[in-house]
C-alpha cells in the first residue's frame, strides 16, 4: 500500500543505519532549463532503446560512488537537499536565536548531538535512572506497566510505510478505516532489533550469516554497557526475539489493510490476547482512557502476549535493557555507537564508513524538529511564484484526468460519480505544509543529547496521543518540504509534493511546459492514478475504507491491466531473471497513467516549446520523461530491487513510452525497431 514512490527501499535500508544516508558525493544538479542535452546519446535510436537514448552519455560519465548501491536523479537531489539542509542548520546553530524558539531548539539540538567530548564524559550516567527502572522490575504486573511507557508513536502504516519497531508494539495515530473524519489509535506488531521477521526466521544462508553475528552483536552491547554474564543474556535475548519474530505477519500480509482492519475494543484484549496485563500496559501507555483500537496484526498480538506470560522475567528484563542501549547508541558513547554501526552498518548493509558526526546531526535534526527546519527551508528555496506555477500544473492534471475518466466506455457511472467525486475532493499539497508543526511541548536542552532524544520521542508520541477522537486535518502533511519524494495519503485522500523534489530536473519554473509536464507532469499523474487503481479503490473519497467499483468495472481494469503485466513480464535485465509483471503492476499503470495524462496537461497548456539542439517540443516533453528515470545501478542491487521491489527498475518505466502513440509520431519510431507495438498492442487503461 505504500505510495512514497521509488525509494522506498532505499530509505528502509537508511533506516537501518540511524535513519541516514550516506552523502556519497557532491550533488551536481546542472543549472539549465530544459532537457538534459549532455545526457543523451545520439548514436541510440529512441526507438530502440529509450532509457538509454534519454540517458546514455550520462549513464557513460558517471561512476556509482564506493558506498552507494546506485545513483540517479532521486540519490542526486537528496544530497543536494542534505547540503542545503546542513548549511540552514549549521548557520542557526551558531546564530543564537532567541531562547524558546523552534531556531533555537533546532540550534541546541544539533550542537548537544555534536558535542562527543559531553557524550564521552557523562559515560553512562544520561541512561542509568533508565536502566535503574528496569532492574527494579519485581513481577509481570511492573513489567506489563514498563512496556506500555515504552510505546511510542514510531510506526507509520499506510503513509511514510514504516511496519517496524523495536518496542514490544508500536502506535500510529491516523484517520480511521471506517471514521476517516476522526484521528483513531492504531497498534501494530513489534519487538525486534533486526528489521524484518525474515532475519529471525529465513534459512538462506544470508540471514543465516547475518544471524551468526547478531549474537555476539547483542553481548558485545551488554559488554560495553557494563554488564556482566553477556553471552548467556544475549543468548536469552536473541531466543526471545526469535520467538517474537514467529508471530509476526510478512511484509506482503501487513500490505493487506483488509486483513488490518480488526477493531478491539479496549476491555476485549484480555480476553484476545491473553497473557498481558494490558490493563497495566495501557496505564503505562497513558491510553486508559481510549476506547477502541485497530489491531493491524491480531495473530502477533496474541503471540506477543503469550510470551509476556511465558517467558521468564528476567529475559524479558535483559531484552529490555538491551533494546534501550542499541535504541541510543548513537547518543551515548562512542565504543556503542561504533559497536553498533559495526553490525547494522557494515555487516546488515555493507556500508564501509560511518558518515562525518555532523551529516548524521542534519538527519536526527530532521526528524525531530523537521518542521522546524522545513519552514526555513521552503522560505529560501520555494518561492511563491514556483508553488503558484507547480500548483496550475496540478489543476490542469487533474482536468485531464477527469477527462480521460469521463470518457472511458467501460466503466459504469455509480463507479464514475465516485472516482470524480474522489477527484474533486482530493487536497493536493504543493511545496510545503499550510500548517507547522507545534513544538512547544518538546524541550531542549543545551548539552543534554540523551535527554533530548527521549523527550523528543515522548513530546510526538503525547502530541499523538492528544490528537486521538479529534477532526482529521486532511491538510496535513507526512513529509517535510526538505524531502525528494511524493506521497499519496489515502485515509485523507491526499497527496504531498514537498519542496525538495519541485526543483530541477523535475521542475524548473523557468524551463518549457513541455519539459516540466513531462517531469513533474509525470510524478503528479502518476500519484493522482493511486487513488483509483487496485489499491486505491479500496478507499472512497472521505478516505474510508469501502470499495466503489463495481465488479464488471473491477474485471474490466484487471484485464486491461493484466496485458501491461504480460508486457513487465517480458523485460530481462539479466538472461536469467525477468522483471514480475504483477508485482510491479501498481506502479507501472501509475506510470503509464501518468505519463498520458501528463501528455494531456502539456497539450492543454497549449504551450509549444522552441527546438532546442534539434529537438522538437514533443520529444522534449518525452525527453524529460525519460530522464526521469536515468539511473545507474550494482548488479547486486538491480537483481534486488527486481526481485523485492514494486517499482520496475527505471530503465523500463522509461520504456513504458511505447504504449503512447505520441511517442511514435514524435520520434518517428517504425516496426522493426527493439521498443515498436503495434497500436492494438499498446496499453490504453484510462
Ligand atoms: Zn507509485
Amino acid at each position: 500500500m505504500n505510495r512514497v514512490d521509488r525509494f522506498l527501499k532505499s530509505v528502509l535500508a537508511c533506516l537501518l543505519l540511524y535513519g541516514l544516508c550516506a552523502f556519497a558525493q557532491n550533488a551536481s544538479i546542472q543549472e539549465i532549463h530544459g532537457i538534459a542535452v549532455d545526457n543523451i546519446d545520439r548514436s541510440v535510436k529512441p526507438g530502440d532503446d529509450f532509457h538509454r537514448f534519454a540517458n546514455g552519455n550520462w549513464i557513460k560519465r558517471t561512476e556509482i560512488p564506493p558506498d552507494r548501491a546506485g545513483i540517479d536523479v532521486f540519490t542526486r537531489l537528496s544530497d543536494l537537499s542534505s547540503q542545503r539542509t546542513a548549511e540552514l542548520i549549521k548557520e542557526l546553530a551558531t546564530s543564537n536565536p532567541p531562547a524558546g524558539s523552534n531556531l533555537r531548539k533546532v540550534a541546541d539540538l544539533f550542537n548537544s548531538y555534536l558535542d562527543e567530548a559531553a557524550i564521552e564524559a557523562k559515560g553512562l550516567t544520561p541512561v542509568k535512572s533508565n536502566l535503574d527502572a528496569i532492574a527494579s522490575i519485581h513481577d509481570k504486573k511492573q513489567l506489563a506497566h514498563a512496556l506500555g511507557e515504552a510505546l511510542r508513536a514510531d510506526v507509520d502504516a499506510l503513509n511514510n510505510t514504516n511496519y517496524h519497531t523495536a518496542n514490544l508494539f508500536g502506535l500510529w495515530v491516523a484517520p480511521g478505516f471506517t471514521d476517516s473524519d476522526h484521528y483513531t489509535p492504531y497498534l501494530m506488531q513489534g519487538g525486534l532489533q533486526l528489521p524484518d521477521r525474515e532475519y529471525y526466521t529465513s534459512n538462506s544462508e544470508s540471514m543465516q550469516k547475518i544471524r551468526a553475528k547478531y549474537q555476539p552483536h547483542v553481548a558485545a552491547m551488554l559488554k560495553l554497557a557494563g554488564f556482566s554474564d553477556v553471552d548467556a543474556r544475549a543468548a536469552r535475548i536473541v531466543e526471545l526475539e526469535t520467538a517474537i519474530a514467529k508471530t509476526h505477519r510478512t511484509l506482503a500480509e501487513n500490505e493487506d489493510i483488509h486483513k488490518a482492519n480488526n477493531t478491539w475494543r479496549r476491555a476485549e484484549f484480555t480476553t484476545k490476547a491473553p497473557g498481558l496485563d494490558w490493563d497495566e500496559y495501557f496505564k503505562g501507555a497513558g491510553l486508559s482512557r481510549v476506547e477502541s483500537f485497530i489491531v493491524w496484526q491480531p495473530e502477533a498480538f496474541l503471540g506477543e502476549s503469550e510470551l509476556v506470560a511465558s517467558v521468564s522475567l528476567e529475559s524479558w528484563k535483559d531484552w529490555l535493557t538491551f533494546h534501550l542501549i542499541e535504541a541510543h547508541a548513537g547518543v551515548l558513547p562512542k565504543a556503542l555507537a561504533l559497536e553498533r554501526f559495526a553490525f547494522f552498518g557494515q555487516e546488515l548493509s555493507g556500508v564501509q564508513q560511518q558518515r562525518p558526526r555532523w551529516e548524521r546531526g542534519v538527519s536526527v535534526v530532521n526528524g525531530y524538529l523537521g518542521d522546524a527546519v522545513g519552514q526555513v527551508y521552503a522560505q529560501k528555496y520555494f518561492p511563491p511564484e514556483a508553488k503558484e506555477k507547480a500548483q496550475a500544473m496540478v489543476t490542469e492534471l487533474i482536468a485531464a484526468f477527469r477527462k480521460r475518466i469521463e470518457a472511458l466506455a467501460w466503466m459504469n457511472p455509480s463507479t464514475k460519480a465516485e472516482a470524480e467525486a474522489k477527484l474533486s475532493t482530493l487536497y493536493v499539497g504543493i511545496g510545503y505544509p499550510e500548517t507547522w508543526h507545534d513544538y512547544s511541548n518538546y524541550e531542549v536542552k543545551p548539552g543534554d543529547i540523551f535527554g533530548n532524544i527521549w523527550r523528543g520521542d515522548l513530546s510526538e508520541y503525547q502530541r499523538q496521543v492528544a490528537r486521538l477522537g479529534r477532526a482529521v486535518d486532511r491538510k496535513e502533511w507526512s513529509m517535510t518540504p526538505q524531502t525528494v519524494n511524493a506521497v499519496n495519503l489515502p485515509l485523507q485522500n491526499a497527496l504531498n509534493f514537498p519542496a525538495a523534489i519541485l526543483q530541477p530536473p523535475f521542475y524548473d519554473p523557468e524551463a518549457p511546459a513541455a519539459v516540466n509536464y513531462g517531469a513533474i507532469g509525470e510524478v503528479i499523474g502518476h500519484e493522482i492514478s493511486h487513488t483509483f487503481d487496485t489499491e486505491g479503490s479500496a478507499f472512497d473519497s472521505k478516505g474510508r475504507v469501502r470499495n466503489w467499483w463495481t465488479p464488471e468495472d473491477l474485471k474490466h481494469f484487471e484485464a486491461a491491466t493484466a496485458k501491461l503485466a504480460a508486457q513487465y513480464d517480458t523485460y530481462r535485465p539479466f538472461p536469467d531473471l525477468a522483471v514480475n509483471g504483477k508485482q510491479t503492476l501498481g506502479e507501472s499503470i501509475a506510470d503509464l497513467a501518468g505519463l498520458s495524462a501528463a501528455y494531456d496537461g502539456y497539450k492543454a497548456s497549449r504551450q509549444v516549446a522552441p527546438t532546442v539542439d534539434g529537438f522538437t517540443s514533443d520529444q522534449q516533453f518525452f525527453i524529460a520523461f525519460g530522464q526521469n528515470w536515468g539511473e545507474k545501478l550494482r548488479e547486486a542491487a538491480l537483481r534486488q530491487q527486481v526481485m523485492t521491489d514494486g517499482h520496475p527498475p527505471g530503465e523500463y518505466r522509461a520504456d513504458t513510452v511505447r504504449n503512447i502513440d505520441a511517442w511514435y509520431s514524435a520520434f518517428d519510431v517504425k516496426p522493426g525497431e527493439k521498443l515498436y507495438l503495434a497500436p492494438e498492442d499498446r496499453v490504453r487503461i484510462w
